[in-house]
Formats: C-alpha cells, structure tokens, sequence
C-alpha cells in the first residue's frame, strides 16, 4: 500500500505555498513520529529502506518554523499532506552514511548499511514524506519516498527505557519555544550517575560560558536521561578494549584515532524520545582525547581529557548549527568532501567561486583584503583566510582562528557565533 501510494507525489512536488505558523495545529498532533530507517550502498549508489514507524510522547520544535530556512545538510526531509500536496514540514540534516560514502572503503565499491531516525510532528491526517540528497551541482535529487496514514497501527508506540531516570539540568521556556537538550551518559555503570551529573555540569558549565551561548542560555533547556551501562569506558577497537556501554560509542571510527562515533542509532533514539529534544549530547565516558559531530544526529565528546571542553563545544558547533570543520591539517578519512568548483553548505567554510559575493561578506569590514593573508595583521580580522575543510587550498575560513578550527581558541569566530544565533532563532522562534 505504502508503495502504490508514492507514486501520486512523483508528479506533483510543487502544490500550494508551504505550510504557516498557525498550520501547525491544523496538521499535526504534539507527539513526535519516528521513521527508522535502514541507509546504505558505496560511494555512488544509496538506498533507504524502512525498519519501522514509532509514535514518541513529544515534539519539541518550533511550532511556527515548521518548513527549514537555514538550508543546511546533505539531505533534505520534507513532509506533503496527502490530500492537497502542500508541503507542511522541513528539514535538512545530515548523516554517517554521507561521510563514510566518501572514504576508501566506500570508494572501493564495498557496501555498508547505518541505522537512521527522522523524527517529524506527528500527523493528523495521511502524509507523504520524501528524503532528497544535494548533488554536487546544487540540485536536490529524490532518494525515498513513504506514505504514512498515521491510523497505521504498525505504528509502535511501546516506550523503552523508562526506567532511566531523567534530572532537568534547565528548565527556561515551553519546549515549542526553547532549544530542547537531552544529555545521554555512555559507559557509566549505574554507580557512575553521580559522575555523570557531574560531568554534565562541568560540560554545560564550558558551553553556556561561551558565546553565543552565553547570552542566549534563556532559550535553551537540558534534561539528562540517566543511562545505565553495564561497563564503565567505551570501545577502543585498536587496543582490542570492548566495553559492554549501552550506547555503542566507540573510538576509531573510520579509523581516525580521535573519531568517536555510535552506530547504535535505534538505542540512542529510545533512549532520547523520553524527553523532548531538539539535539542530543552524548557524554563519553573516557579519558582519551575524541569526539564526533554530525548535523542534525547528534554531538559525542569524550569527558575526561584535559580538552574536553574544547571538544564538546567544537562538536556541537557541527551538530547543532551545521559548522564546518576549519581546520585542515589533521589527519581525516575522508576523500573529496569538499569538491573543487562546489561551494560548501555549511555557514563557515566557503570555497569563493566568486570573490564579490562571500556569503559571510557583510561580516568583513571594508578595506580588508580577500583573500586575507595568513599575518598576525588580520589576528582579529574577519575575512577569506586560505585553509579549511580538511584542504589547505581552495576552501576558505572566516578568521585566522576559531572554536571550529583550533583548541587554541576560547571562542567561536563571528561567522560562526552568527550561524549558531540563527540556529537558536530557528528552534527557539
Ligand atoms: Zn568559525
């Protein structure tokens, strides 16, 4: 049924003008649906295949910024109502399929398949939901389609992990009107709750001392859901250390030492839905120096190393507003991220295709040379600085240094600061 239903949207993608604030009640009730998601292939194919449907208890989004304006990810998710084709949700985001699509192995042809969620207001009435991937030339091109009638009753409602308990670090604003944070422990045993406050504290602590957090704190609530692992650490593959951690974080991803990932999406996502979020943090329990940040997903920072303030505001800088990766001299897996003539999503990297039109052009004051040269001069300077994206040539940063491109900087460049204010706007509004 679902499959028959698809085909009516293919003819008709552009219907009446998207949906408005006042919409919001018209179209959707405020649970959240959960699609899972299987997502795979190589470096040239993807697929996406349902794994099921979940009714979670809250959406905790902008009810009046139902349809994306930042325009940021890989993929795009947006939501027609079935009966009009008026498309009345969106949303960009990004995913693990997307970085791995571009390393070696994926390049080889080798295919590998992750475990996804978009979660979306709970509709009222039947909806189509389709996921498209930008291309290089800037195109959206369609990669799945699904009818939903929310009277499906495969739709899964069964609750997991409530016996976690959940601690409200911050409480601010309604959940329609704040930026919803949900804190997740990874390996800390049900003796380590108390660290793990603890170390949720210090982290917030770092993050709400810096700007534009510091300001904005008013719009944002955090909860933490206490869960439990039955080891303390996570997996550190290379040194042949599995732990038994309940969320699956793990260093070495793609076989980058400091590249923590979870590939355990369906778990952090039962235990997330509890509460209301808008982004998740998981807090690592270790000591090495790691972390990983992905648009959209979620924001992974190990806690015991003497840089882990540093990793955690770094990593939610890509999770939650987007950010690029600034700097270019560490070691990645990742080929051709950035492909030459293509000009990058994300707010602070830019590949200047076009000198006269720098997205982040009315941030640079006038008589400041771009590009901008690499001298203690512009120390402080907003301009074109050559050197970002993994790529010492041809992507460009805002500033000589940022909370995005060293752990040197105590604060993100203004480029950057501006981004994260829209993507508080976006949520909060
Ligand atoms: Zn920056």
């Amino acid at each position: 049924m679902r499959l028959i239903a698809t085909l009516a949207l293919l003819v008709t993608i552009s219907g009446p003008p998207p949906a408005r604030a006042a919409d919001f009640e018209r179209h959707f009730t405020p649970e959240a649906l959960r699609i899972d998601l299987h997502h795979g292939g190589d470096a040239t194919h993807e697929t996406y295949s349902l794994d099921e449907l979940r009714a979670e208890p809250f959406y905790a989004g902008s009810r009046t910024n139902l349809v994306d304006t930042l325009n940021l990810g890989e993929y795009l998710v947006r939501v027609f109502d079935r009966r009009t084709n008026a498309m009345i949700y969106s949303r960009g985001f990004s995913t693990v399929f997307a970085e791995w699509s571009t390393t070696d192995e994926a390049l080889a042809g080798f295919t590998r398949v992750f475990h996804e969620s978009i979660v979306v207001p709970f509709p009222k009435a039947p909806v189509y939901l389709r996921i498209e991937r930008r291309t290089r030339g800037g195109a959206l091109r369609t990669v799945f389609d699904l009818a939903v009638d929310p009277a499906d009753w495969h739709i899964n409602r069964e609750r997991r992990f409530r016996e976690f308990r959940v601690v409200e670090l911050m409480n601010n604003a309604p959940i329609e009107r704040a930026v919803d944070l949900v804190i997740l422990g990874d390996g800390y045993r049900r003796d380590e709750m108390h660290k793990l406050r603890k170390d949720a504290d210090r982290l917030l602590g770092a993050l709400f001392d810096m700007e534009p957090f510091k300001s904005r704190k008013r719009d944002f609530n955090v909860r933490l859901v206490e869960t439990v692992s039955a080891e303390s650490d996570i997996d550190e593959p290379r040194e042949g250390r599995w732990r038994a951690n309940l969320l699956g974080c793990s260093f070495e991803a793609f076989d980058i030492p400091r590249y923590v990932l979870t590939h355990a999406n369906k778990t952090v996502r039962d235990a997330a839905g509890n509460v209301p979020y808008d982004a998740v943090l998981i807090l690592a329990n270790a000591k090495r120096y790691g972390g990983g940040g992905i648009y959209g997903l979620y924001a992974i920072s190990t806690v015991d190393n003497e840089h882990s303030a540093f990793v955690f505001t770094h990593e939610f800088g890509h999770s939650f507003a987007g950010l690029g990766d600034e700097y270019y001299t560490s070691e990645v897996a990742y080929n051709d991220m950035y492909p030459r003539g293509v000009e990058p999503w994300e707010p602070n990297i830019t590949a200047m295709l076009d000198s006269t039109a720098v997205k982040w052009g009315d941030l640079i004051a006038a008589g400041t040379p771009v590009p901008t040269p690499d001298d203690s001069l512009y120390a402080d300077v907003v301009g074109c600085f050559e050197g970002a994206g993994y790529s010492a040539k041809g992507l460009y940063r805002p500033t000589r240094d940022c909370r995005m491109f060293s752990k040197k900087a105590d604060a993100f460049c203004p480029v950057c600061r501006r981004a994260i204010e829209r993507a508080i706007d976006f949520h909060a509004r």
